[in-house]
């Protein structure tokens, strides 16, 4: 096992991974940028680093600043934790090359599923089911019409190297599809330096399920069950929840065999997420791989009661999955709120500032995990999570009514957050009756 772990991250996630390491009797180094010097991170670890500015290309992605970090600390291995590095391939590669382990999978693993046109290749190797479209990338405007004519209308162009929503556009007929298509691909090339395109039909009102899987080097592969990210904004989420609380058994372990599949076909390991819309129907479609550790993981280890990043360190380090697949159980309802620095009344402007009171909510069934304190400042250069508000109860109706407490009891002052948004979603009948899908927030909620 491993003596030292570098955390290249930083907020919530890089103290999550400070208190695995702490129970697991492993040292941690953690770096941060000229803003964050009175992190919770930097305070917590053994020892800290400063990388850099405070913007983020200036200092969390500087490649090089964070290695020399790592080999003055003298760690064993890096945690890249979610956002920043974590997917960056050529930074697994360059840890590997200095012979610091990266937590993650191989940049091999990384660079095929970073590429969703080769990730959906793999898909249908792999046996599993896709949303109906193109047949690789889209070569010109003639290809698209035929393909589209073929699936019909509307039909959703996406990028290949896409992330973040960046480079999807939506056409509803022949006569905008060209446009469309110009348009994503101009975007694509601008954020990503690749144009590459391909077709996908556009449905109408989908759920988005998630499954985590954990694959160890030893040719084991687990699902820890599904997620329910339905509720989100502007394709972000903000509320997610397992198990699914409206797919029938045979479906959710269907979902869950297909993504097993996924994760083997692609020859991946360690901790990912196999993503997933879901139609009307109950049929589900695989949208791409997360091939990191992600926010919402605590939701899965409430049902399943395993300790995602301790496993995810372990297998680093070459041991085996801590159980076997019948030993991963699905118990109670697990229910988390991603508490943003936003003003919900301003269209979610984000509020960084200064936090000048804070109670975190506690009681049974709730957890917390934060790195804000009274006194601290959220710095304007980072994305606008402030916190994650768990729950877990017997059933889904405790957890709602537990959530709603917990988000009664946090208190933030100096900024504003989304927490009085969450409690308008978790009254809402439609998110009660578990009948959400990706466009509800935006449909019914949106200008709140
Ligand atoms: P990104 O990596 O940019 O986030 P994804 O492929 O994960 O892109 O898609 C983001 C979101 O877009 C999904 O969560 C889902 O809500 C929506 N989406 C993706 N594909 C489709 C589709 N074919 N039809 C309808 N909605 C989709």
């Amino acid at each position: 096992m491993y003596n030292r772990i570098l955390i290249a991250n930083r907020g919530e996630i890089a103290l999550r991974i400070i208190r695995a390491c702490r129970e697991m009797g492993i040292e941690t180094v953690a770096v941060y940028s000229q803003a964050d010097a009175e992190s919770m991170h930097v305070k917590l670890a053994d020892q800290a680093f400063c990388i850099g500015p405070a913007r983020s290309a200036d200092s969390y992605l500087k490649i090089d600043r964070i290695i020399s970090a790592a080999e003055v600390g003298a760690v064993d291995a890096i945690h890249p934790g979610y956002g920043f590095l974590s997917e960056n391939a050529h930074f697994n590669e360059v840890c590997r090359s200095c012979e610091i382990d990266f937590i993650g999978p191989t940049p091999e693993a990384m660079e095929k599923l970073g590429d969703k046109n080769t990730a959906r290749s793999i898909a249908i190797a792999s046996d599993v089911p896709v949303v109906p479209g193109s047949d690789g990338l889209i070569e010109d405007d003639a290809e698209a019409l035929r393909v589209a004519e073929e699936i019909g209308y509307p039909v959703l162009i996406k990028a290949t190297a896409g992330g973040g929503g960046k480079g999807m556009r939506v056409a509803t007929e022949p006569a905008v599809l060209a446009a469309a298509l110009a348009q994503a691909r101009n975007e694509a090339t601008a954020a990503f330096g690749n144009g590459g395109v391909y077709l996908e039909k556009y449905l109408q009102r989908p759920r988005h399920i998630e499954v985590q899987v954990v694959a160890d080097l030893h040719g084991s592969v687990c699902h820890f069950h599904e997620r329910d990210c339905s509720v989100q904004r502007r394709h972000q989420k903000l509320i997610e929840e397992a198990p699914s609380p409206t797919l029938p058994p045979e479906r959710r372990k269907a979902i869950c065999e297909a993504a097993v599949k996924m994760i083997r076909g692609a020859g991946y390991t360690n901790a990912g997420t196999v993503e997933f819309i879901v139609d009307e129907e109950g049929g589900f479609y695989f949208i791409e791989v997360n091939a990191r550790i992600q926010v919402e993981h605590p939701v899965t280890e409430m049902i399943t009661g395993v300790d995602l990043i301790k496993e995810q360190i372990r297998i680093a380090s070459g041991q085996p999955l801590s159980r076997t697949q019948d030993q991963i159980p699905c118990v109670g309802a697990a229910m988390e709120c991603r508490i943003n620095a936003e003003n919900p009344d301003r269209n979610f402007q984000p509020n960084p500032g200064k936090i000048t009171g804070f109670f975190a909510p506690g009681g049974l069934g709730v957890r917390f995990d934060s790195h804000v304190y009274t006194g601290y400042t959220v710095p304007a250069y980072y994305d606008s999570m402030i916190g994650k508000l768990i729950v877990h109860r017997p059933t889904r109706g405790e957890a709602i009514e537990t959530m709603l407490r917990a988000l009664r009891e946090l208190q933030v002052e100096g900024i504003c957050t989304t927490a009085s948004f969450h409690q308008r979603v978790l009254t809402h009948p439609t998110f009660i009756a578990g009948d959400c899908d990706t466009k509800f927030v935006d449909r019914e909620l949106s200008g709140v």
